[in-house]
C-alpha cells in the first residue's frame, strides 16, 4: 500500500477533503496549482513516442489527463472510499459516460422512477435509440425492482434521497439484487455527497456526482465525476478520452477548493434544513413535509442507517395548491427563485411548473408531485433569517387562499 492509501484508511472525511490529491510543482506552492493548459511538451522525440506508447508516464493532452483534474479525481476517490475516479464536464456527462462506458446495445437498465429529469430524458429518448432499454420502478418498492430485472439487465440506477420528495432507496438491498444478476449498481450521490453517505461501502459499484451542486458548493462551475473500482472505470475513462466530455482544469480547481469546506458545509446545510423542516411541520398552512430527518418520514430509520445526516434538501405541500405555492415563492426575500441546489445560497423551486413540467399531469400526480409542492435547498444563511423569510412567505400563501364559497 502506498503512503497515500495508508493515510486514506486512517483519515476522517474532513482531513481527506483537504489533504489528498496534492502534487506540488517544483515551486512548492501551498494551494493546489491550476494547470490551465490544453497540452504538454516532451523533452525529445523519443519521449513523445514513449508517452504515446504509454511506456513513459506523464501528460499528453488535457482531454486525456491534466494534473489539476487528476488532483480532483484523487480527492473524490479518497472521499468516496473508491479505488479511482473519472472527472467529467458535468453531472449529465458523468451519467452519459457511465452508460456509454459500461454498457452495449441490447443491454437493459432498471432505474428508479424518481431520478433527475435529464437522466430520465437521456435514458428514455436518447440511449433508447442506441439499443439500451430502461425500465423505471418505484425507488422504495424492492419487489418491483426484482420483477423488472431481466436476463440482459446489466445496470441498476438510483438516487437517494430522491428529488423532490426525499424517498430513500435501500442501497445494500439493491446491491445484493445487482450482484445476483451480475449487474452493476450505480448510485447518483449528488444530494448526500460522500460526507453524508458512501454508497460503495454499502455495496454499490459506481457512484456518480454532479460536482455542480454541493461539491462546488457556491454555484460557480459545472462538473461531474464517477467513482469506483479502477477496472470498472476503464470503459468510462476511455469514453472521456475519446469522446471528449472532459472536465475543464479551471472548474476542477474551483471544485478542489470547494471540497475543502464540504464537511463543514454539509453539517450546516443539514442542521438548517432539520430546523426548518420541524418548524414547517407545525404550520397550519402546510399539509406535509418531506425530509428524511423527521420522525414522520416513512423511511427515517433506513435514512439514519445509510446517511450520517439527513441533508440539506426538503419539500413541503401547501394545503391551498399552486396559488398558495406561487404566493409564497413570490413573497420570500432571501430564498432565490431558481432550480439549482447545493449552493451556499438557499433556493426555492415549484417542481410542478418547472423541473417536472414536462411530465404529464397524471404521471406527476401519481409520483406525488402536487401543485402545492415546494422544494427548498437550504443554504448556509442564519437559520433564524431563513425561518423569518418562510414565515413571510406562509403569510402571503394564506392571504392567497381562495375565498370559501358560501
Ligand atoms: C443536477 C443533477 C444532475 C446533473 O448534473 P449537471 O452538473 O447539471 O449536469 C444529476 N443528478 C442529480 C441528482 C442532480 O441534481
Amino acid at each position: 500500500m502506498s503512503e497515500n492509501e495508508t493515510a486514506r484508511g486512517k483519515w476522517h472525511p474532513e482531513t481527506l477533503a483537504i489533504r489528498t490529491g496534492i502534487h506540488r510543482s517544483p515551486e512548492k506552492e501551498h494551494s493546489e496549482a491550476l494547470f490551465l493548459t490544453s497540452s504538454f511538451v516532451f523533452d525529445s522525440a523519443e519521449e513523445a513516442a514513449a508517452r504515446f506508447a504509454g511506456t513513459s508516464p506523464g501528460n499528453i493532452y488535457a482531454r486525456f489527463t491534466n494534473p489539476t483534474v487528476r488532483a480532483l479525481e484523487e480527492r473524490l476517490a479518497a472521499l468516496e472510499g473508491a479505488e479511482d475516479c473519472v472527472a467529467t464536464a458535468s453531472g449529465m456527462a458523468a451519467c452519459l459516460t457511465t452508460f456509454m462506458g459500461c454498457l452495449q446495445a441490447g443491454d437493459h437498465i432498471v432505474a428508479s422512477r424518481s431520478i433527475f429529469g435529464s437522466t430520465v430524458q437521456l435514458l428514455q429518448n436518447i440511449l433508447s435509440r442506441f439499443g439500451l432499454e430502461t425500465s423505471f420502478v418505484a425507488l422504495d418498492d424492492l419487489e418491483a425492482w426484482r420483477r423488472a430485472v431481466r436476463p440482459n439487465t446489466r445496470l441498476l440506477y438510483l438516487e437517494t434521497p430522491s428529488n423532490p420528495l426525499t424517498e430513500v432507496g435501500d442501497i445494500a438491498a439493491l446491491a445484493a439484487l445487482a450482484r445476483d444478476q451480475s449487474a452493476i449498481l450505480v448510485v447518483d450521490n449528488c444530494f448526500c455527497t460522500p460526507v453524508l453517505q458512501q454508497p460503495l461501502a454499502l455495496g454499490a459499484d459506481l457512484v456518480i456526482h454532479s460536482n455542480t451542486k454541493y461539491l462546488d458548493g457556491q454555484g460557480r462551475t459545472l462538473g461531474g465525476a464517477i467513482c469506483g473500482r479502477k477496472e470498472l472505470l476503464s470503459g468510462p475513462r476511455n469514453f472521456v478520452r475519446t469522446a471528449g466530455p472532459s472536465l475543464s482544469p479551471f472548474n476542477a480547481w474551483v471544485q478542489l477548493k470547494g471540497l475543502e469546506t464540504l464537511a463543514l458545509r454539509m453539517e450546516r446545510h443539514s442542521h438548517n434544513a432539520l430546523a426548518l423542516a420541524q418548524w414547517l411541520e407545525q404550520r397550519p398552512e402546510v399539509a406535509r413535509v418531506y425530509y428524511p430527518g423527521l420522525s414522520s418520514h416513512p423511511q427515517q430509520a433506513l435514512a439514519a442507517r445509510q446517511q450520517r445526516l439527513p441533508g440539506g434538501i426538503l419539500s413541503f405541500d401547501l394545503r391551498d395548491g399552486q396559488a398558495a405555492a406561487w404566493a409564497l415563492m413570490d413573497a420570500v426575500e432571501i430564498f432565490s427563485r431558481t432550480a439549482n441546489l447545493g449552493d451556499a445560497k438557499s433556493t426555492i423551486t415549484h417542481p410542478a411548473s418547472t423541473t417536472h413540467a414536462r411530465v404529464s399531469v397524471e404521471a406527476r400526480v401519481a409520483a406525488g408531485i402536487g401543485d402545492g409542492l415546494l422544494r427548498l435547498s437550504v443554504g448556509l444563511e442564519h437559520v433564524d433569517d431563513l425561518r423569518a423569510d418562510l414565515q413571510r412567505g406562509l403569510e402571503a400563501a394564506a392571504a392567497a387562499r381562495p375565498e370559501p364559497s358560501v
